[in-house]
């Protein structure tokens, strides 16, 4: 089983590369924002619960995320393996992911880190505001979303670089150049 964490700040394009890893690896991407706005679009529960924090930028409480992870990653098309996209999001979160992992007899395989000067990240996620209308992506949330990100998901660096999993990737170059050294850094753990 393989399982990519991938690391960034809002913005940086983890979503558009998990879904190019997707079919260059043959593995599912796991975006926990994809399944939260899922929920929220269905009404159902979870999604009644999540909408306020996701409406601020704030994070979901990490008991009903993790147990949404669960669900998700039970699932068969999961058997060898996901693109973690917005998930974990703090070392909370990451020791949950650890148990989960370990009961599936799995762990954490590699954890690219996408890195995007900050300025560039406004403008990007304000820009995809315009096109996607994203609920979100007004100042005030990408603002709130940014600080959520350096207070609680920057501490993840550390976090999987004591385990010696971080790969820094440049997440500034173009989307082809990112999803090239991605693949190269993946396939030398994969082999
Ligand atoms: P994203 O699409 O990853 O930017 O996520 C959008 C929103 O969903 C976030 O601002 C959070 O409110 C919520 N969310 C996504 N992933 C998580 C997570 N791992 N833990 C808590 N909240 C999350």
């Amino acid at each position: 089983m393989l399982f990519i964490v991938l690391i960034g700040p809002p913005g940086a394009g983890k979503g558009t590369q998990a879904k190019l890893l997707e079919q260059a690896l043959d593995l599912p991407q796991v975006a926990t924002g994809d399944l939260f706005r899922e929920n929220l679009k269905n009404d159902t529960p979870l999604g009644k619960l999540a909408k306020s924090y996701m409406e601020a930028g704030e994070l979901v409480p990490d008991e009903v995320t993790v147990e949404m992870v669960r669900d998700r990653l039970g699932r068969s098309d999961c058997a060898n393996g996901a693109i973690m996209d917005g998930f974990p999001r703090s070392p909370v979160q990451a020791d949950a992911f650890e148990e989960l992992l370990g009961s599936m007899n799995a762990t954490v395989n590699i954890v690219p880190y996408i890195y995007v000067d900050e300025e560039v990240l406004i403008e990007r996620l304000l820009k995809r505001a315009e096109i996607e209308g994203r609920a979100d992506d007004n100042e005030e949330t990408i603002r709130t979303r940014m600080r959520v990100y350096k207070e609680q998901t920057a501490p993840l660096i550390d976090y999987y670089s004591a385990k010696g999993l971080v790969n820094k990737i440049d997440g500034e170059q173009s989307i082809e150049a990112v999803n090239r050294d991605l693949v190269a850094a993946i396939r030398l753990v994969a082999a």
